[in-house]
């Protein structure tokens, strides 16, 4: 099947056209900066997939995506020539809120509660939902489909999921804890299950989703019973840019000392704060790593405050399963940084994690599902590599042709 994957974010487009059978991408898209006059979007096509630079000033996130559609019909390049030789749409959507515990073919139902979602992700659902409006426009009779972040984790207990707040805020605006990643956390503890030889359901895997953005979850017999995301992707472990988990009582004490606002706050916590915010220097943490082995002190302090986040989630999820089996490792962090996974299993030997430290370090294998344990670790530690497009279009394909 021929599954268009779009990723739309509050100012990025993501998108793949991909060919489920063999897992093969036929056309690569990204859009950066979109809304601002410095927009622009590369695509690219199979097999050699050179870039054309598009410029997109001031187009929104569907507009840029109307542009791809019209780039896929004209380019000599593009392996179709209209818009009826693509099978089937999977959208990522980040929050499914309660309505949505799993992928959904987008009828005019699922379309009206995805509306009913877009409060909990201001920035990232709508321009999503835009998107499929344009394409059921563009595209009528080609089924979509609505891949949701948060679905993974609607199996949370209520123990888990509620905050201890007055239950109104519960009752009356549904806040309560969503998580995240949940397609890579699915997938990630999935590939645990099968490196281990094992099924899923017999298992108890913490897998950590560690790029830009980072959670961990507790899998347990398949299921998510708690994650480090919250209400919105900002609970939980040290990020790129994001605080994370921080005393509550930080944001009002700065809203009264410097008089900042609420979207002063936003960015603040969201934007300036994290791996960036302590070491002053980037989001990446390639660049940290380089700055500290250099000698920068914030660097690397910055670094062990990660780790250090990473261990306890890790140690904290451990206490709550009923067995554990596995921790995978997957994104940007976790499966490319040799250093960044020796230091967090460093402090976690004692709970039966342990590393080998060679199979660490390989680094021929790089992009390979592995196990670098050593044989006898009781816990097996895995590297998972994410792939989220090739997900989110099987995942397409699945339903779409369960419609027959
Ligand atoms: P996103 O959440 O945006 O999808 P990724 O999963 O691509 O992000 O992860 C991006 C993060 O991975 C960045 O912080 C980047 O520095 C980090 N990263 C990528 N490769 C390495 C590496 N070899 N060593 C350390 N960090 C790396």
């Amino acid at each position: 099947m021929r599954v268009l994957v779009v990723n739309a974010g509050s100012s990025s487009l993501k998108s793949q056209l991909l060919e489920t059978d063999g897992k093969i991408s036929l056309m690569k898209c990204l859009a950066e900066k979109v809304g601002t006059s410095d927009a622009y979007m590369n695509v690219s096509f199979a097999p050699d997939f050179k870039k054309t630079k598009y410029q997109m000033p001031g187009l929104s996130v569907s507009e840029c995506l109307a542009k791809l559609l019209d780039i896929l019909v004209e380019d000599p390049e593009s392996p179709i020539s209209a818009l009826d030789q693509i099978d089937a749409v999977g959208n990522r959507i980040v929050a499914g809120g309660e309505y949505f515990t799993k992928s959904a073919v987008i009828d005019d139902e699922a379309r009206e509660k995805l509306t009913l979602c877009e409060e909990l992700a201001p920035l990232h659902n709508p321009p999503a939902d835009a998107c499929i409006d344009m394409m059921r426009e563009h595209m009528p009779n080609t089924p979509q489909v609505a891949v949701f972040d948060t679905a993974f984790h609607s199996t949370m207990p209520p123990k888990a999921y509620l905050y201890p707040l007055p239950r109104e805020y519960y009752e009356k605006y549904r806040i309560r804890r969503y998580g995240a990643h949940g397609t890579s956390h699915r997938y990630a503890a999935q590939q645990a299950a099968n490196l281990l030889g094992r099924p899923l359901r017999d298992l108890g895997i913490i897998t950590c989703h560690l790029g830009n953005g980072g959670s961990i979850t507790a899998v347990n017999h398949g299921k998510s019973i708690d994650t480090t995301m919250g209400f919105t992707p900002l609970e939980g472990l040290m990020m790129g840019t994001r605080s994370g988990s921080i005393d509550p009582a930080i944001v009002t004490y700065l809203m009264r000392r410097e008089h900042k606002t609420f979207d002063e706050m936003d960015r603040i916590l969201n934007k300036e704060s994290g791996i960036l915010g302590v070491s002053g220097l980037s989001a990446d943490m390639r660049d940290v790593l380089q700055a500290a082995d250099d000698g920068d002190e914030w660097a690397e302090l910055a670094i062990e405050m990660y780790v250090h986040r990473v261990q306890k989630a890790i140690g904290g999820y451990y206490a709550i399963m009923t067995r554990t089996d596995a921790v995978v490792m997957t994104a940007g962090i976790g499966e490319n940084s040799a250093e960044l996974r020796e230091r967090i299993f460093a402090g976690l030997a004692h709970m039966g994690m342990i590393l080998d430290k060679d199979r660490n370090n390989v680094t021929g294998e790089i992009g390979l599902n592995r196990v670098i344990s050593i044989d006898d670790s009781p816990i097996k530690i895995c590297i998972v590599t994410a792939d989220e497009e090739i997900r989110i279009a099987r995942e397409t394909d699945n339903l779409v042709s369960q419609l027959g």
